[in-house]
């Protein structure tokens, strides 16, 4: 492999061809630190040509190839495994920000661009590009798109997929497809560029992509409603969606629990209520008219709601820093999961006039075959997607729990299956659903990903292992 390490780094700089193990650690290393792959190299290109270059040289030696952005993904996607055998990729240093056309409302960034560096660029043109993840600081373009990434406006906005309209990729063959095309209109053949979104980098590298603009709403309103049950939190979003329309642009649920853990847990934060409630709703609403006007509208609904009996109690955001404090509660959920100790996390999707159902089923469920089991669910209700994790009960072994992992996503994805759901909604597959996609997914439907993987990359030499 010395000839290979070198033709690398004549081809990008031999700076940019990481070999030692203290430079390869942090890429080899997943956001969650479950666990470590071993790589080969880490190769850190700067543009398209130095990317096709190093796949036309990992071709010719048969190297497989992990492309890596910010490495935040959730799935075991994103780092090798232990063999040795593969080369990170990692599209960090293709970082410009290539066009702004604010006519067409579009902009063009490398994959390597932070999901905060677009949104700060796309705010200094006073345009919206509403993709928002709590990872936003470290995640990039290209993993965004990869993985599909959805976040708190796909109510509103649709999820990745829904804000690219081109593409830019280096095929495994080592050629550039420029895709880079912003039209939203173009009927001529099979859509490649939904093919490579959401692949996880089994087919391809993508290096660009030309981005949805929307117009900056002019103001936000945030309010936690405090409400009795799923059912009840249902019925508030069906009235939302038909009161506050389009403003509507983020619903999420909270279960007690998550709010108990973030008030124990993380410094400085608090109940927004003077009682406790069963469940709660952080609901977001973006105007674009005025923001006296979105008050009033807020208000006027929350009123109205309060007096029918649908909701218990509300707190409206009076200001930004009240806002960012209600989303803290919210975005502090996973981590204040973390540090009350090791659990079994789902990341699922039901139709969304099923999430109470699915709710109740799979609780009672889970009470009588895991005693004292404590359900921490919380999520993106307005799009179906639930963050449905599992805690060892009080006093038990988190260890002692684990062991019973597989029972309990056996549990957790049969009802997902049951109630025709997805047993991944944002996060994708990666290594860590691989196995267990294969009995939700008809054979026929696994038999088609494999004829497109087989027909993009035939040597498998894109991200190996990774969703097939
Ligand atoms: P990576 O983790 O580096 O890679 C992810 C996958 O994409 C891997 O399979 C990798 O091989 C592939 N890939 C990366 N770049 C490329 C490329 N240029 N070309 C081809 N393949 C590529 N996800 C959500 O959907 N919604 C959320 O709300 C959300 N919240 C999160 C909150 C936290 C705190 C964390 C840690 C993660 C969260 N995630 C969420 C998951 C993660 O941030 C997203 O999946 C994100 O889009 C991954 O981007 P990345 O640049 O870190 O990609």
């Amino acid at each position: 492999m010395t000839e290979f390490i070198q033709q690398c780094r004549n081809a990008i700089g031999a700076s940019y061809v990481l070999t030692d193990k203290e430079d390869t650690f942090a890429y080899e290393q997943e956001w969650r630190q479950r666990l470590r792959g071993n790589a080969l190299a880490v190769l850190r290109p700067a543009s398209t040509q130095e990317v096709a270059r190093l796949i036309t040289i990992c071709k010719s030696f048969g190297v497989s190839i992990v492309p890596q952005g910010g490495n935040t993904g959730l799935v075991l996607g994103s780092i090798p495994d232990t063999s040795g055998k593969s080369v990170v990729l990692s599209l960090k240093r293709l970082n410009n920000i290539r066009a702004i056309d604010t006519a067409n409302n579009t902009l063009t960034a490398e994959a390597g661009c932070l999901l905060s560096a677009i949104q700060q660029a796309a705010a200094k043109v006073d345009r919206l590009y509403p993709l928002s993840l709590a990872s936003e600081g470290s995640c990039t373009v290209g993993g965004n798109l990869s993985t599909n990434a959805g976040g708190t406006a796909v109510l509103r906005y649709g999820n990745a997929r829904d804000l690219c309209l081109g593409l830019e990729v280096v095929t495994a063959n080592g050629d550039v497809w420029d895709g880079l095309r912003g039209l939203r209109k173009d009927n001529t053949g099979y859509d490649l560029r939904d093919l490579f979104i959401g692949a996880e980098g089994t087919l391809g590298i993508i290096t660009a992509a030309t981005l949805k603009l929307y117009p900056a709403p002019v103001a936000n309103m945030t309010v936690m409603v405090a409400l009795e049950s799923p059912e009840a939190a249902l019925l508030l979003l069906n009235e939302a969606s038909k009161k506050l329309g389009p403003t509507l642009t983020g619903f999420e649920l909270i279960s007690r629990i998550c709010l108990q853990l973030v008030i124990k847990h993380i410094p400085s934060q608090s109940d927004p209520f003077m009682q406790q409630y069963p469940y709660y709703v952080l609901l977001e609403t973006s105007e674009h008219q005025s923001a006296e006007l979105a008050k009033v509208f807020i208000r006027d609904f929350l009123e109205a709601q309060l007096n029918q009996g649908h909701i218990l109690d509300a707190v409206l955001a009076e200001n930004l820093t009240q806002a960012n404090a209600l989303w803290n509660l919210r975005e502090n959920i996973s981590m204040a999961q973390a540090k009350e100790g090791k659990n079994i996390k789902h990341d699922i999707s039901v139709p969304i006039s099923s999430i109470p159902a699915f709710i109740a089923t799979t609780n009672q469920l889970l009470a009588h075959h895991f005693a004292g089991s404590r359900v921490v669910c919380f999520g993106h209700m307005g799009d179906g997607n639930l963050h449905y994790n599992v805690s060892p009960a009080i006093g038990q072994s988190a260890d002692v729990f684990l062991q019973s992992q597989e029972a309990v996503n056996r549990l957790v994805h049969d009802q997902v299956h049951h109630f025709h759901g997805s047993i991944s909604a944002e996060h994708g597959l990666g290594a860590l659903k691989r196995e267990e996609i294969q009995r939700y997914k008809s054979l026929i439907e696994m038999n088609l990903m494999r004829s497109i993987k087989q027909a993009l990359d035939p040597h498998n030499l894109m991200n190996p292992g990774k969703i097939i």
